[in-house]
């Protein structure tokens, strides 16, 4: 059974390290299979688009993303092309509570990383997916997106923050933490 591991916040150092690449050849497959069983059974049980390693406090280069096919774990991951075009989203973090705030991404980017098996594979994504992304290579690279956030210093804005994060049915949406 995968265990819900227990999400480090920040300021925690760890979260403040550059992860190492993860050897294949070094891990049993039976502990790699159960870290990544528990850190998906951790991001799903947070509600949570995706979790880093170091997030768990593993300083290696895994992550666990939620797609709109299910969960997926990346391995080395590894952001190999990106648009020019950038755009404003909003974002949240599991180590970082009850914050959210707009973060400007690229829009499309194309990943490369390893599967469990070791088998590499190239994901190109947009939107949601290509921002979640690249908000979990920063955890790897031991940066939050606090860092990049633009600051709401409007009132109304704020009400809408409020607004969106208690709702229901955004869950999944684009504030999910990740
Ligand atoms: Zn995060």
């Amino acid at each position: 059974m995968a265990k819900v591991l227990r999400i480090l916040t920040d300021p925690d150092p760890i979260l403040r390290q550059k992860s190492v690449d993860l050897d294949l050849k070094k891990i049993p497959k039976k502990e790699l299979a159960e870290l990544i069983a528990d850190m998906t059974e951790t991001m799903l049980k947070a509600d949570g688009v995706g979790l880093a390693a170091p997030q768990i406090g593993k300083n290696i280069r895994l992550v666990s993303i939620n797609t709109a096919d299910g969960p997926l774990a990346l391995i080395n991951p590894k952001i190999v092309k990106k648009s020019l075009l950038k755009e404003w989203g909003e974002e949240g973090c599991l180590s970082v509570p009850e914050v959210f705030g707009e973060v400007r991404r690229h829009k499309k980017i194309t990943c490369s990383y390893l599967d469990p098996a070791g088998k590499a594979i190239t994901y190109p994504a947009e939107g949601l997916m290509a921002r979640v992304i690249q908000h979990e290579v920063d955890h790897l690279d031991g940066v939050l997106f606090i860092d990049k956030m633009r600051p709401i210093t409007n009132i109304e804005e704020s009400r809408y923050y409020n607004k969106i994060i208690k709702s229901d049915e955004t869950k999944r949406a684009k504030n999910s933490p990740c």
